[in-house]
């Protein structure tokens, strides 16, 4: 097992410095990092993840690459062309609505992406919940028009019943990103009426196969994201993309530039807006550049032992 703590680029989800453990089993190495936020009972499924790529693989792809947006943050509109123009990804997805930006801002940013990326390609935009029903409907509508077509509006308000009313009253299609963060949540969403997209992660849905069964309960089309892994996790995240019956949009799995470095050679940074299926997670050969120092190191390995025995005790720690 080895614990790694790399420093990220920029703040996110207010952390600096992204950390987590690297487990190696029979079939290859698997990533266990979920947020230290997470209660440990949290953490079972996210563990779930890690063992099933390490001890048992990962199912048979459908498709050989995999699509995958940038991510624009809250930056001017010029540093806001340039970042789609270098990017290579035909979409953008574009964070709005962050607290003490005026909407005009966003409005500016989301025309710059549209002038990048031209008409073909595809914008979508995240509020990260930070919007109530009436503020929602009248800023998607007037993102909608700023980007001559919006391909979907990402969490614009915290609850399931929001979205739903939010849903009804705009043209534009609505994502469940926060809203889906346990197994059970994406049926709960689609039961409510409350989003015509799904952004699904990995690891918070306990791995590969049980992400295909939630993905294929809900019935809605999904957007496979990252959790901000490391190389090793992100093969996780691009195998379950790779196995999804069908895959209608750009996903969210191009984060590795959002870190410092990378675990290994292999880095699984997207080049021409797309990425590689791999076949299992790649060797971390480069772990000695992040190593943790003693006192993460323990702090992770007696994390996960407390994780282990939750899962343990609830039966959901296995892949
Ligand atoms: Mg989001």
């Amino acid at each position: 097992m080895l614990v790694y703590s790399i420093p990220m680029r920029n703040r996110f989800r207010g952390i600096t410095v992204r950390e987590g453990v690297l487990l190696e089993g029979s079939a290859g190495w698997g990533e266990f990092c979920a947020f230290l936020d997470y209660s440990d009972e949290e953490c079972a499924p996210w563990l779930a993840c890690a063992l099933e790529a390490a001890e048992q693989g990962w199912p048979a792809p459908v498709r050989s690459e995999i699509p995958v947006n940038c991510t624009v943050p809250v930056v001017s509109p010029e540093r806001a062309h340039e970042i789609v123009a270098r990017s290579g990804c035909s979409t953008a997805k574009v964070k709005v609505a962050d607290p003490g930006t005026p909407p005009a801002d966003d409005l500016a940013r989301v025309e710059a992406v549209r002038d990048a990326l031209g008409q073909s390609g595809a914008i979508r935009v995240d509020a990260n919940m930070a919007w109530d029903v009436d503020t929602a409907v009248a800023a998607i509508r007037e993102l909608d028009r700023a980007a001559r077509g919006l391909e979907y509006v990402e969490q614009p308000c915290p609850s399931i019943e929001e979205l739903a009313a939010v849903r009804r009253r705009v043209d534009v299609r609505i994502a469940a990103d926060e809203s889906i963060r346990r197994a059970e949540d994406p049926l709960k969403v689609a039961v409510a009426g409350a989003a015509d997209v799904a952004v699904i992660k990995v690891a918070p849905l306990g791995g590969v196969r049980r992400a295909l069964a939630v993905a294929e309960a809900c019935g809605l089309p999904c957007v496979v994201s990252s959790a901000v892994e490391t190389s090793v996790g992100m093969a996780a995240g691009l195998a379950l993309a790779a196995a999804l019956p069908e895959l209608d949009f750009a996903c969210g799995l191009g984060t590795l530039p959002l870190l410092t470095g990378d675990v290994t050679t292999d880095s699984l940074v997207p080049v021409n807006g797309h990425l590689p299926v791999p076949t299992h997670a790649p060797n971390p050969d480069r772990f000695t550049d992040f190593a943790a120092d003693p006192s993460t190191t323990t702090r992770w390995l007696t994390r996960l032992d407390r994780v282990r025995e939750v899962a343990r005790a609830s039966g959901r720690g296995r892949p």
